[in-house]
C-alpha cells in the first residue's frame, strides 16, 4: 500500500478509537484531509483509495488544483483558510464548504456570488476560541449576532463552528477551549436548528476534539508528511 493511503488508514484508525473512547457513534466523525502545500497528485492518489473530503488553505492554490483534478469529479473541497472578503468569488464558485467565515460583509458577498444552480454554500463561522490576537476568527460572544444576519441569506447554509485550538497546549486547556466550543454550537441551534457540525481537532490534538463532540477533524501532517512552510 502507498505510504499516504497508509497515513490515512492509521488517522481514520485513530478517529475510530477515539469515538469509542467517547462513546460517540462509529463513523459519526468525518475526516478532511488537508492537502494545502502537496501536490495534486497526493489528492489524485487518496482519492482513488475513497478519501472524498479535502481542505485547502490558499484560494489560488486551490483554484490550481480544482483544475487539475478534472478527472476526479467527486471531491469534496473544503476551504480552511482564512478568506478576505475581496477574494470570495473563486470560493462561492468552486467550493462546497467554507469552514472560516467571520464577518457578514463577506457571508453577504458569498451569498450573492454563490452560482443559483448550485447548492447553497455549506459555512462555518470561525471562532478565535484562545483569544489570541494573531488569530483569525470572532469572539463567542460575537457567534450569536452574526448568526442571526447569516441565517437571513438565501445561498448560505449555516452548518456550524470551527476552531483552531492552542498550539502545544495540554489536554487540560484544549478540553476547556473545545468544550467552550460544543458550548457554543448548543447556543447556535437554538437559532440555527440545522447547524450540526464542529470542525476542530487537527494532526496534534484531534483525540481531545473528538472526546469534546467534534464531527469534522482537518487533518494534514499526520497524512501528508511535514509540511515545508
Ligand atoms: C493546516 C491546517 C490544518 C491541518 O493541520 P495539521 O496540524 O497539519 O493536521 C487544519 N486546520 C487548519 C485551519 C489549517 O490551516
Amino acid at each position: 500500500m502507498d505510504t499516504l493511503e497508509q497515513n490515512r488508514q492509521h488517522v481514520l484508525q485513530q478517529i475510530r478509537l477515539a469515538e469509542t473512547a467517547a462513546q460517540r457513534i462509529a463513523g459519526s466523525v468525518q475526516l478532511i484531509a488537508v492537502s494545502k502545500t502537496f501536490p495534486a497528485s497526493d489528492i489524485r492518489l487518496l482519492y482513488q483509495h475513497g478519501q472524498r473530503a479535502f481542505g485547502e488553505n490558499y484560494i489560488q492554490e486551490f483554484q490550481q488544483k480544482q483544475y487539475d483534478l478534472a478527472d476526479c469529479p467527486h471531491i469534496e473541497w473544503h476551504i480552511i483558510g482564512h478568506v478576505q472578503s475581496n477574494k470570495t468569488r473563486p470560493v462561492a464558485e468552486h467550493a462546497h464548504w467554507l469552514h472560516t467565515v467571520s464577518s457578514l460583509k463577506t457571508a453577504q458577498r458569498l451569498s450573492q456570488q454563490r452560482p443559483k444552480h448550485l447548492p447553497p454554500l455549506q459555512i462555518c463561522m470561525e471562532i478565535n476560541i484562545s483569544g489570541e490576537t494573531a488569530k483569525h476568527g470572532i469572539a463567542p460572544d460575537e457567534m450569536l449576532p452574526l448568526a442571526q444576519a447569516i441565517v437571513a441569506l438565501p445561498h448560505l447554509n449555516l452548518r456550524g463552528l470551527m476552531c483552531v485550538a492552542s498550539a502545544n497546549a495540554s489536554d487540560e486547556i484544549l478540553r476547556q477551549q473545545f468544550e467552550k466550543m460544543a458550548d457554543l454550537l448548543r447556543d447556535l441551534q437554538n437559532i440555527a436548528p440545522q447547524a450540526d457540525t464542529l470542525s476542530m481537532g487537527m494532526s496534534g490534538d484531534m483525540a481531545v476534539a473528538i472526546e469534546c463532540g467534534a464531527n469534522m477533524v482537518r487533518v494534514g501532517s499526520a497524512i501528508f508528511g511535514r509540511r515545508a512552510v
